[in-house]
């Protein structure tokens, strides 16, 4: 598929179901029906970053800001995989808390149990990355957010577009499996642009690909902007499945908050891979970098119990490997 087909796909609605059940089929004939599940704890909400459309962004002074340190951090792993995860997430802001010293301590303490580990802690220079890998991690969650420079640029006002490019050709090079993916919504974006981001997945031969709608947060300067729109977002993510076949595609939170449904229809529309949250509930409503999260009350054993049920009942199973792309 070139940009002229992939933009006719994203400014139709008509050709929606044709679209969703060939990238069912795509995903079905290349990682199969089985679902990955991703175990994520949020370790801290503090960031160094102005992302205009975050709820964690520094500028926000309406929030109550947290760190997990090592101990309660590994208590939480221990519990996550007993309850089944191959797969930890270790996600937070920009934290400049966690150094690498520290960070490479906590990578191999996790990785003495049995799991795959991912990161997604943002920009962090070449020998950082380099270090995290030595000591264990497997993959590494960045997202471009926008591949229109323009726009990067205006909804991030402490970052550079380059670098985080840069960023990712580092850890592909490191030899991690790479995660990216953008937002689907910003004020301003336009389709073509949401093309280049497609285009840009296969260019860089991403191994994962997270898409979302993006979310107003009353505390951003973005609070009155529109939502993003969930069909949308799901050919974008469906259209990235065609292209990139035999990579791992989560059905993301954001889908599931602007649509109750929105997992499951992710699910049988390309993706292939569920992120429930196995942290503690006292952290869950405080790293709001979008409001109306889903689950913020339910432990990490009824998260788990609840998808569980969800991806029976379209007939799918949960995975019992790690999950690595399928090559
Ligand atoms: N600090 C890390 C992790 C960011 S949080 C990093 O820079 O990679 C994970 C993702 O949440 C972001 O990549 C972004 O795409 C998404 N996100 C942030 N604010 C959002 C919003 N208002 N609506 C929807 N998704 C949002």
């Amino acid at each position: 598929m070139n940009k002229e087909e992939i933009t006719k796909f994203l400014s139709t609605d008509t050709k929606n179901e044709e679209l969703f059940n060939y990238a069912d089929k795509i995903r079905h004939d290349y990682v199969g029906d089985s679902v990955h599940l991703r175990g994520l704890i949020e370790f801290s909400n503090i960031c160094k970053r102005q992302c205009m459309y975050c709820g964690l962004r520094s500028n926000n002074k309406n929030i109550e800001r947290y760190r997990i340190l090592e101990d309660e951090l590994l208590e939480t792993v221990k519990n996550a995989v007993s309850l089944g995860y191959k797969t930890i997430v270790l996600q937070s802001g920009e934290d400049e808390f966690y150094t690498t010293e520290k960070l490479v301590r906590i990578i191999k303490e996790i990785k003495k149990f049995d799991i795959a580990l991912t990161l997604s802690i943002g920009e962090r220079e070449e020998e950082e990355y380099r270090e995290f890998k030595k000591a264990g991690a497997d993959r590494y969650l960045l997202r471009i957010e926008t591949t229109d420079e323009k726009l990067y640029k205006k909804m991030h006002p402490a970052s550079s577009f380059k670098n985080r490019i840069k960023c990712l050709e580092n850890l592909k090079k490191l030899g991690y499996e790479v995660g990216t993916g953008s937002l689907i919504g910003l004020p301003e974006q336009t389709i073509s642009s949401i093309a280049d981001d497609i285009l840009f997945f296969k260019e860089i031969d991403a191994d994962m690909v997270g898409i979302g709608p993006f979310i107003p947060h009353p505390n951003t300067p973005l609070k009155n902007s529109n939502e993003g729109d969930f069909n949308l977002a799901l050919k974008a993510m469906a259209l990235t499945r065609i292209l990139l076949k035999n990579i791992n595609i989560p059905a993301t939170t954001a889908m599931e908050t602007i649509n109750p449904n929105g997992r499951i229809i992710a699910l049988k529309s390309g993706a292939n891979v569920v992120m429930p949250n196995v942290g503690n509930t006292i952290y869950r409503k405080k790293y709001e970098i979008y409001p109306g999260k889903i689950c913020l009350n339910d432990g990490a054993q009824k998260c788990r119990n609840c998808i569980e049920q969800k991806i029976k009942s379209i007939d799918r199973y949960i995975a019992s490997d790690y999950g690595f792309r399928q090559k």
